[in-house]
């Protein structure tokens, strides 16, 4: 990967990681909302569940991009925290912040999805 390359992938993520910090309307909403009556204090619940997953998952990508960032000025940028091969060029202009390789995600997302269907199987049992 070349400089240019870096550059550019800093840049975005930047960008992408100022527009994630810039919204901070629903945060500040949640504090100042009051509830006129029972049915709309139940609406405004789950507004606010929905807001609340909203912000978990902007912390979450926030974090992600401060990461590769730091990663980028340490040199580390696109090399999988798994088996440390290069990030596929291709996969990192999809997703500049990705931190595994594809295989290696594909084998994260299998043990996933493996341990939701054991969760299930206890459920229904
Ligand atoms: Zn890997």
């Amino acid at each position: 990967m070349n400089n240019n390359t870096y550059i550019e992938k800093k840049l975005a993520m930047e960008q992408m990681l100022r527009e994630v910090m810039g919204e901070t309307s629903t945060r500040e909403q949640l504090q100042i909302e009051t509830f006129a009556d029972a049915l709309e204090q139940i609406q405004s619940a789950a507004d606010r569940d929905f807001a609340v997953i909203r912000l978990d998952q902007k912390a979450k990508l926030a974090r992600e991009l401060r990461t590769a960032l730091h990663k980028i000025d340490t040199g580390s940028y696109g090399i999988c925290e798994e088996c440390e091969e290069a990030i596929a060029p291709r996969r990192l202009d999809a997703l500049p912040f990705a931190k595994l390789c594809v295989h290696c995600q594909e084998n994260v997302e299998s043990h996933t999805t493996h341990r939701h269907q054991e969760t299930l199987l206890e459920d229904a049992a």
